[in-house]
């Protein structure tokens, strides 16, 4: 396994072409903007090295019997499962953001189930290839990014119906040696502290679509890869220096705009190619995979109810009882949260690969109550901190000899507690619920791994109806009839 310092040495040697306010970026690692964004998946490596935490960051592979980083782990089992959401909440808690490696071993392990059921169906040999593939991420120990959705064009239109056919990644070129491709993903999490970028299809297919149907996997620095850099709220605040008017001074996440301007795959890099049967099923399992993983927000609601406690208590309102009472509401929120992907990795199956899967009805409960509790919580986070978290002057006007006596006497709160202190908390909740953080906590709970529309489809599609009717009617007398 690698360490943290090897980690951040790996990214750094990475001839990664990256735009920022229309700019190339020739040095991402040392960008203050990308930086903590970095230092969040470094933690992913530190974590692991630390014994108190080893039985939940670390994994034995099934293929060497080697120990590895969970995150380049295939689950061999329920316990593999649960492990992986208790992960997420503690590298959430520990962040206080999204920490961005969770893609990568979500696609590893939902290509390690359909690579293996597309051989069965075409006698392919994808299986074999895609666990090379995977020996070589587990002993190098690398980040890859799961690269799945697409710009999409216009919504009501299949993949080959679009205007440009680039809408949707796909093959321009099929070669000797390789394919080429070309296309866009979007929203691409930690892209660029990624070694790797998994490529997949990102809905259901026909024959038609069948260009479209490919999977992939290249190192992130492959000729024609571009990244382009997303911008989040209060992004800048980054180029002040260390100032606490960032919130979280240590740790961001970013997301990339990722183009293939016409890239080469060879073929040992593909997973799935024209197999459009397959590519509604790899959707799923990433799809349920990435939604237990948003075990993540849980860690940072951990964080933010910490935040409000304090700032209640800073304010002098901790004893309150209507406070007390939010602090309960948020509490059972974010638990209910943890109760959710908890439960589809308890619920989850061996699939035929022998890869553990996560409960798809559970796995997308859960995500829907993530696309609305982190809300709820938020708002009561603000509620409790109150307007000044939004009407705060600078970190410089505290430490300025003109203004500083007066923001230190006006914006204090409890006596005992200095109003610095009082601020940084402040900033801390401004940043998980409006600032850089809350594109993870809340955009990205919203539409991250698929939007609410997408769970509920899935709810609908695994729910067992027929059960249900039938156990009313029993009890009724009625006899059912399907
Ligand atoms: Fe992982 Fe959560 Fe970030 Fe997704 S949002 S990559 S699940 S930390
Ligand atoms: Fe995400």
């Amino acid at each position: 396994m690698m360490t943290r310092a090897q980690y951040e040495a790996s990214i750094r040697k990475l001839k990664l072409q990256v735009y920022m306010f229309g700019k190339r970026v020739q040095n991402p690692v040392d960008d203050p903007i990308i930086r903590p964004s970095l230092n969040s998946v470094a933690m992913t490596y530190e974590l692991a090295e630390r014994p108190e935490f080893t039985d939940l960051m670390t994994a034995t592979s099934h293929l060497t019997g080697k120990k590895i980083n969970r995150f380049t782990h295939i689950h061999q089992s329920v316990d593999d499962l649960v492990k992986k959401s208790k992960m997420g909440r503690l590298l959430g808690r520990e962040t206080g953001c999204c920490f961005q490696r969770c893609v990568g071993m979500d696609a590893l392990n939902a290509l390690s189930i359909t690579t293996f059921n597309i051989d069965q169906k075409y006698n392919t040999t994808y299986y074999n290839r895609f666990l090379k593939y995977l020996e070589y991420v587990q002993e190098n120990d690398l980040v890859c990014d799961g690269a799945m959705t697409d710009p999409k064009g216009d919504r009501s239109l299949s993949p080959h119906e679009q205007k440009d056919p680039d809408q949707y990644l796909h093959v321009v070129e099929e070669r000797k040696d390789g394919i080429v491709v070309r296309g866009a993903k979007a929203h691409q999490t930690g892209a660029v502290n990624s070694h790797e970028i998994i490529v997949m299809p990102t809905v259901s297919m026909s024959e038609q679509d069948k260009s479209y149907a490919v999977a992939f996997a290249l190192p992130s620095d492959t000729k024609g890869i571009i990244y382009i850099m997303g911008r989040q709220s209060c992004d800048t605040r980054k180029l002040e220096g260390d100032t606490m008017d960032r919130g979280n001074v240590l740790f961001g996440g970013h997301e990339a705009l990722v183009v293939f301007d016409n890239v080469f795959v060879p073929w040992e890099r593909v997973f799935m190619f024209q197999e459009f049967y397959f590519a509604g099923e790899l959707v799923e399992n990433f799809a349920s995979y990435h939604r237990q993983s948003y075990a993540c927000k849980v860690g940072v609601g951990d964080v933010l109810i910490g935040a409000t406690q304090i700032i209640a208590e800073y304010n002098g309102a901790g004893k309150a009882s209507h406070v007390k009472d939010k602090i309960i509401e948020m509490n059972h929120l974010n638990e209910t949260l943890y109760c959710g992907c908890i439960a589809c990795a308890s619920e989850g199956s061996r699939k035929p690969s022998g890869t553990f899967c996560v409960n798809t009805l559970l796995a997308n409960v859960h995500k829907q109550n993530v696309t609305r509790f982190p809300y709820e919580i938020g708002r009561l986070a603000q509620d409790i901190a109150g307007g000044l978290m939004v009407t705060m002057p600078a970190e410089q006007d505290l430490k300025s000899p003109e203004t500083g006596k007066w923001i230190k006497k006006y914006l204090q709160g409890r006596a005992d507690i200095p109003t610095e202190e009082r601020m940084r908390i402040l900033r801390l909740i401004e940043n998980i619920t409006l600032g850089t953080a809350a594109v993870g906590y809340l955009t990205e709970s919203m539409h991250g791994a698929g939007s609410p529309q997408a769970q509920r489809i899935m709810i609908s599609r695994t729910v067992n109806m027929k059960e249900k009717r039938k156990a009313a009617k029993k009890l009724v007398g009625l006899e059912d009839k399907g």
